[in-house]
C-alpha cells in the first residue's frame, strides 16, 4: 500500500471548472456579459493544436465567448502583432492567449509584450510578472500552471502554507520563478534549485513542499524526499514504453513516482495531477480578467 495521499488533480480541476461555470452564469445573468477568450495559434505544431483545441473547448464548456484564430506558419510578425492589437481593442475579448512556441521568424517577447496586461491570461507580460513579484495579486494575472499547483497544495495542506520549507526545482519564467513567488507570498521559506545547484538531493531533502518543474523523466528519486513531504510534479515527459506495444510511449513526471509515493505525505500523479489544473486556471484567469475589465469586484478565492 502506498503511503502517500494521491492528489487528484483531475477531480480538483473539475471542481474549479464547475465553480467557474457557475460564476460565469451568474455574471451573464447580472450583467449580460460573457467572459471572452481569444486563443491565437500560429503554425501547425500538432501538440499546440491539441492544447488550443482543449482551451477553446474548455472555454465553451464554461459558457464563455471563445474565439480561435488559426494562422498559417508563414504569417508575418506584423500580421500577428496586428491581430493582437485588434484583440486588445475588442470589448468582447477579456483574455488573449498566444500559444507558444511561435515560429522562429516571430519575436515571441514582442508579441507577448503587446498583449494588454489586463487581458494577459497567461500571465507572461512583464507587468504581470512584476505585480506577482511585488505580491500585488489583486491586480496581477498569474501564470496558470503555478497558480494551479498552489491550489493543489492548499487543498492538500488545508489552506496555510506559512513557515513551510518549499524547494522549487526549475527556474523557468513559465513555472519555476512564478511558483517561487507564489510560495513566498504564502510565507513559505523558498529555495529555487536549477541545473547548477550543488547537492540537489540534499536540497530537496530539506523540503516540506517539493515542486518539480525540470523536464527530466523521473530525475527526483524517492530517497531525495523528506518523509511526509508534499510533492507537486509539474513535469510531463514522454518516454518509450515497449511494454505497451511497439513504438508506444507513456507519460511520466520529473519525480520517480513509484519510489516517492512510499515516502511522501502527498503526491501528484502524472498524468492527472498538475496538467488538468493548467486549463482550469486559464478559465479562472479569463473570468478574473473579465470582471476587472467590467469594473466588477473580485470574487472569493478558489481554495
Ligand atoms: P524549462 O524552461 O526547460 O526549465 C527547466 C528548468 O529545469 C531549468 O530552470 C533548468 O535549469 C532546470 N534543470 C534542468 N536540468 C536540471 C537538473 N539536472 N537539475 C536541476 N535542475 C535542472 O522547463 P519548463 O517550461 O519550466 O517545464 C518543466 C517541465 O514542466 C516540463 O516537463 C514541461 O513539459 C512541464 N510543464 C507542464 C505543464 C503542465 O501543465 N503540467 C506546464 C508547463 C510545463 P537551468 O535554468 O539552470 O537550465
Amino acid at each position: 500500500m502506498p503511503k502517500a495521499q494521491i492528489i487528484d488533480g483531475k477531480a480538483i480541476a473539475e471542481s474549479v471548472r464547475q465553480e467557474i461555470t457557475n460564476r460565469a452564469a451568474k455574471l451573464l445573468e447580472t450583467s449580460g456579459k460573457r467572459p471572452g477568450l481569444a486563443v491565437v495559434l500560429v503554425g501547425e505544431d500538432p501538440a499546440s493544436q491539441v492544447y488550443v483545441r482543449n482551451k477553446d473547448r474548455a472555454a465553451e464548456a464554461c459558457g464563455f465567448h471563445s474565439v480561435k484564430h488559426t494562422l498559417a506558419a508563414d504569417t508575418s510578425e506584423a500580421d500577428v502583432l496586428a491581430l493582437v492589437d485588434q484583440l486588445n481593442n475588442d470589448a468582447d475579448i477579456h483574455g488573449i492567449l498566444v500559444q507558444l512556441p511561435l515560429p522562429d521568424h516571430i519575436d515571441e517577447s514582442k508579441v507577448l509584450r503587446l498583449i494588454r496586461p489586463e487581458k494577459d491570461v497567461d500571465g507572461f507580460h512583464p507587468i504581470n510578472v512584476g505585480l506577482l513579484t511585488a505580491g500585488e495579486l489583486d491586480s496581477a494575472l498569474v501564470p496558470c500552471t503555478p497558480a494551479g499547483s498552489l491550489i493543489l497544495l492548499k487543498r492538500t495542506l488545508g489552506g496555510s502554507l506559512s513557515g513551510l520549507n518549499a524547494v522549487v526545482v526549475g527556474r523557468s519564467n513559465i513555472v519555476g520563478k512564478p511558483m517561487a513567488s507564489l510560495l513566498l507570498q504564502e510565507s513559505c521559506t523558498v529555495t529555487i534549485a536549477h541545473s547548477r545547484t550543488r547537492d540537489l538531493p540534499d536540497v530537496v531533502r530539506s523540503a516540506d513542499i517539493v515542486v518539480a518543474a525540470v523536464g527530466r523523466p523521473e530525475m527526483i528519486k524517492g530517497d531525495w524526499i523528506k518523509p511526509g513531504a508534499t510533492v507537486i510534479d509539474v513535469g510531463i515527459n514522454r518516454i518509450p514504453a515497449p511494454e505497451l506495444g511497439e513504438g508506444k510511449a507513456r507519460l511520466v513526471g520529473d519525480v520517480a513516482f513509484s519510489e516517492a509515493v512510499d515516502v511522501a505525505g502527498a503526491i501528484t500523479p502524472v498524468p492527472g495531477g498538475v496538467g488538468p489544473m493548467t486549463i482550469a486556471m486559464l478559465m479562472v484567469n479569463t473570468l478574473t480578467a473579465a470582471r476587472r475589465l467590467l469594473g466588477l469586484p473580485e470574487e472569493e478565492a478558489l481554495f
